[in-house]
């Protein structure tokens, strides 16, 4: 049984379409995918409904874009309920803010000698929660950098750039309470990614599973092997069910469908943590 548990749609960053995602994860070999747009539950009807179709379970499931301190983590969220208002309400501020801090980015991409508009972001965007990505495709586009790992620098909109904005997002606690209270299981995503600034520390990571958490992503592809090792052993220590994935994103990456997965055991242990075991899509 393979099980990717961390994948994104075009209704955030990936670029396939949330009823094709399903299809494309069996084509991949997995038998359960969970979706995990960020800050949107919009893909999850259209995805679990494909997914009947496909023959494949569809978890659902949300990265939640959070701060932990003053440094961004993200957060997923597994069966969370849809409907569960304080979790919508929530999302739905978020989302908000990543529009206007999208406009905010694209006058400071403008000031930087970047010929791009906000319109022609929400165009990439589309339906999709705006973010960075679709502002690093405009940057493609316009010719102003060569590939998106460029425009993600601090150049342009990487971590701390001259035209990055802070999003305004939930406190990680706060985050880990909404998922639960949305009957959910919630689990750290990619907590030690090299690429990114917002490092877990151990003693974070103990605090947080203090604070509700029932996993950490373990097996990602931006964890190394000697990451991956040392994140199980702390899982193990902490009674923290370490998961894998890939982050799917489409063409937006390179990390292809089932690259890492999540034991079954795991899966199961995840689904029991979830006051909503059955809430996911089943294949017939
Ligand atoms: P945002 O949520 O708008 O801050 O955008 C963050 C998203 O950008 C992440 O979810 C990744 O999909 C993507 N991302 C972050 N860093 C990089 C990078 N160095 N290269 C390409 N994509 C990245
Ligand atoms: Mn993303
Ligand atoms: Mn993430
Ligand atoms: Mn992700």
């Amino acid at each position: 049984m393979r099980i990717d548990l961390h994948t994104h749609s075009s209704c955030s960053d990936g670029t396939t379409p949330a009823a094709e995602l399903p299809a494309m994860a069996k084509h991949a070999g997995l038998d359960v995918v969970a979706l995990t747009d960020h800050d949107t539950l919009a893909g999850l009807v259209p995805a679990g409904l494909a997914a009947a179709e496909a023959g494949i379970d569809l978890v659902p499931g949300v990265e939640m874009s959070c701060l932990l301190g003053n440094v961004e983590v993200h957060l997923l969220g597994y069966f969370v309920d849809p409907a569960h208002e304080p979790l919508t309400q929530a999302l739905t501020r978020v989302r908000t803010d990543r529009s206007r801090r999208a406009e905010l980015m694209v006058d400071r991409c403008r000031a930087a000698g970047a010929d791009i508009t906000i319109e022609q972001v929400r165009a990439i965007a589309g339906d999709g929660a705006i973010g960075r990505p679709h502002i690093a495709a405009a940057l493609v586009a316009a010719g102003v950098v060569a590939d998106s790992a460029a425009a993600f620098s601090d150049r342009w909109i990487g971590d701390g750039g001259r035209a990055d904005v802070p999003k305004h997002v939930l406190t990680v606690e706060h985050a880990i309470e909404l998922v639960l209270a949305a009957g959910g299981a919630a689990v750290l995503a990619h907590p030690r990614s090299a690429r990114r600034r917002s490092v877990v520390g151990d003693a974070a990571l103990a605090k947080l599973a203090g604070a509700g958490l029932s996993g950490v992503e373990v097996d990602h592809p931006e964890h190394d092997t000697a990451t991956r090792s040392w994140l199980r052993s702390l899982a193990a220590n902490l009674g923290l069910l370490a998961t894998g994935s890939s982050d799917f994103h489409g063409d937006r990456k390179p990390t292809r469908l089932g690259e890492c997965t999540t034991d079954p055991e795991i899966f199961v242990a995840l689904r029991e943590a979830s006051t909503r075991p059955d809430s996911g899509w089943s294949s017939p």
